[in-house]
């Protein structure tokens, strides 16, 4: 979104740059009314340093925020570094003239604003132009202030910031950037602590956060700047887990919650309203098949369950008017199923419906689904994203694709909202909306928070998910191909093999394997499964996935006994399948308790 300086390979860098040696801002177009996303921009640049002169005819000559507003660039006093465009795209060309006739070395377009006319005439001139971003978002990302809401700054450092005693000189500010996920897993989101110097990201054991002053508190309050209010809308230990799922996503931000179901209705409450209905694949997770289908009736909220391989079915069924969302998983729990991202996401925008998907079971080291087109992203963080079992949790990663303003109706993210002064989420916050409107709103009244501990727990856990899957991986093809050998054993839905019918659609969406939970059926149905996970000895029986630890469970009798019998034998849990969660044990073990065990039935 920027004509880069040549002297630049970076736009942050290139935005950086710029911020850092801009003093005096004209801002042209900026509204005297406080609600207006052009007034909360200049008061953050004020308070931030920047001296913020207001231009705009139809106010000219009164006072906004305490500085006299002129009726054109030519009549400001002072000298002008950059000139902010918050006006429509025809005029920026006539006020790009005026900026470099004053002498102002940049020409920045806010969000939304792009003139090639005002582009050319800008290079020609040898000065900056920036275009369709906003100056508070950036300042807020570079600062860092913008990863309290959970936004992925795509910048990760060593170095701590802020300090009071110079740190010794560092190449580019001490900012590095990666797209490895090894080095996102450790880094992302966690530099270290500002005040202490601790390397270790701190648990931020606290409900409310102090204000500078009234005024500050007031901007908070009006979301006219980031930062903390209240534990139940944000936490940092919870947002720096934020901006790492969202950078092993490269996604946009990403907003945690108390568990993978909160997760999901968090997901789900910015899209929907009371009669909206809801596409979603018919072998989703149990509990999530209940709560899509009973729980979020009481919200008014349908659910369609569909077989997303019929994409004839789901073209279908997204027709609907009503359908605000189609969702599935990458990788389905138990049974293994895989879903045709792509296709999905371009059946679900072709009627202006975001594409949903659940990629618990894949993680991002298997599977980054917003680069086959999905919009947002989910995780029960309670599975491997923590790896260890001790943490329960879930995030809603956003892509920043999705425009709310041009699909089917998004009220609560394009209309004003009633309970912040009548703003529009997506007039202010452009792509940033949908998060922000996730904490702002979401979190603030539903109150499904994650707790700051479990926030550090995860953390701590996704340091080592590229290994652990890896290694999740390999044990899981070795027991996958013992089961399938095994006389008790009629079918193993691993989709390694080749005549899995998913192992193509695995092969095109994986890398990394084929992932570690999946289904076997025994002989002798109901009776042998359930004895069979009563006798395992190493393996834990019990209903969970994704931990260091191999666990077992025979659905049929228990994560998905809520469901009818054609609902269960739809998710694929008829009564003699068992699904195994292949852990991090030698595998010698394992291979030794399955035999034991099926020795048995
Ligand atoms: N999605 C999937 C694929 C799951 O397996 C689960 C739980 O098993 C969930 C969502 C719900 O997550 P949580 O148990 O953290 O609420």
């Amino acid at each position: 979104m920027t004509e880069i300086d040549n002297s630049f390979d970076d736009e942050d860098l290139f935005i950086a740059d710029i911020l850092s040696k801009v003093k005096t801002i004209a801002m042209v177009g900026v509204s005297k009314n406080w609600k207006r996303p052009s007034n909360f921009v200049m008061k953050y640049l004020q308070k931030h340093g920047y001296k913020v002169i207001p231009v705009n005819p139809g106010t000219a000559g009164q006072l906004i925020l305490n500085e006299l507003c002129y009726a054109s660039l030519a009549e400001i006093p002072i000298k002008i570094d950059m000139v902010d465009i918050f006006r429509h795209s025809d005029f920026c060309a006539d006020v790009t003239r005026d900026a470099i006739k004053i002498g102002a070395q940049t020409v920045w377009m806010q969000l939304g604003i792009e003139s090639k006319e005002a582009i050319k005439l800008a290079k020609e001139a040898n000065i900056n132009v920036v275009y369709n971003k906003c100056p508070k978002m950036e300042h807020s990302k570079l600062s860092g202030a913008l990863g309290l809401a959970g936004f992925n700054s795509k910048l990760i450092s060593a170095k701590r910031p802020n300090v009071q005693i110079a740190p010794p000189p560092a190449r580019n500010g001490g900012i590095v950037k990666s797209s490895e996920l090894e080095t996102l897993a450790i880094h992302a989101g966690t530099k270290p602590d500002a005040s202490t110097g601790s390397r270790g990201m701190p648990i931020y054991q606290t409900t409310a956060f102090t204000f500078d002053d009234t005024d500050h508190a007031a901007s908070l309050f009006n979301l006219q700047e980031p930062g903390n209010i209240y534990a139940r809308l944000s936490n940092p230990t919870t947002a720096a887990l934020e901006q790492r799922i969202a950078a092993l996503d490269d996604g946009l931000g990403a907003c945690c919650a108390a568990s993978g179901h909160a997760a999901q209705m968090l997901a789900l409450f910015p899209l929907m309203a009371p009669g909206m209905k809801i596409v979603a694949s018919s072998k989703l997770y149990g509990g999530s098949i209940t709560q899509f289908t009973k729980t979020f009736k009481n919200f008014a909220w349908e659910a369609e369950l569909v077989d997303v391989s019929d994409l004839e079915a789901v073209k279908l069924a997204v027709k609907e008017p009503n359908v605000r969302v189609l969702f599935a998983e990458s990788l389905a729990n138990p049974d293994g199923n895989i879903s045709d991202i792509s296709a999905l996401a371009e059946i679900a925008h072709e009627v202006g419906i975001p594409l949903v998907i659940d990629n618990t079971m894949a993680t991002q080291i298997l599977c980054q689904p917003g680069k086959f087109g999905a919009d947002l992203i989910i995780y029960s963080t309670t599975k491997f994203l923590s790896g260890h079992g001790n943490a329960m949790g879930g995030a809603v990663v956003d892509m920043g694709n999705f425009a709310w303003d041009k699909g089917r109706d998004y009220s609560k993210l394009t209309k004003p909202d009633s309970s912040y002064h009548d703003i529009s989420f997506y007039e202010s916050f452009g792509s940033h909306a949908y998060i922000n409107y996730c904490h702002a709103s979401v979190l603030r009244d539903l109150g499904a928070t994650m707790a700051p501990l479990n926030a550090y727990l995860t953390l701590i856990g996704l340091e080592t998910l590229p290994l652990r899957m890896n290694q999740h991986m390999k044990n899981a093809e070795i027991i996958a191909k013992f089961l399938k050998s095994h006389s008790k054993v009629d079918y193993v839905s691993w989709a390694g093999f080749n005549e899995n019918i998913y192992h193509e659609l695995a092969k095109k969406y994986f890398t990394n394997g084929f992932g570690s939970v999946f289904t076997f059926s025994v002989k002798g149905g109901y009776d042998s499964a359930k004895k069979l996970v009563e006798n395992c000895n190493l393996i834990s029986h019990l209903a969970n996935v994704g931990d260091t630890k191999s666990l077992i469970v025979h659905p049929a009798s228990t994560t998905h006994r809520q469901l009818s019998p054609e609902q269960k034998e739809k998710s694929g849990v008829g009564d003699a399948i068992v699904r195994i969660s292949v852990g991090l044990e030698s595998y010698k073990d394992i291979i030794s308790d399955l035999d034991g065990a099926l020795s048995v039935i």
